[in-house]
């Protein structure tokens, strides 16, 4: 297995705001150098593990294109960022109610 890790991550200019992971901040797509954002638990994994940010157009281009020595197991995803997107799953539904 490869030990290049990835993190998927939308463009700034295609996410709505219900989209963003509270207290997102923004990186830059490893590949085309498009602004993104990313969560605290992601950045967490960019920091202890060196994994590589890419936007949604370029994992999907990589996934698309991938070889075998490009696993797709090299998309990394944490219980950490699994916490983060359930707790933006029960914000959202917070927000239905209440409107
Ligand atoms: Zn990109």
């Amino acid at each position: 297995m490869s030990d290049k890790a990835y993190l998927l991550c939308l463009r700034t200019v295609d996410t709505y705001y219900s989209m963003i992971v509270p207290g997102s901040t923004k990186s830059n797509c490893s590949a085309c150098g498009n602004s993104v954002y990313i969560s605290p638990e992601s950045l967490k994994v960019k920091e202890d593990r060196g994994a590589l940010v890419l936007c949604m157009q370029c994992s999907v281009e990589y996934i698309r294109t991938a070889r075998d020595e490009d696993p797709l197991e090299a998309f990394v995803f944490t219980q950490g960022q699994v916490e983060e997107a359930k707790k933006m799953r029960e914000t959202k539904h917070e927000n239905i109610q209440r409107n």
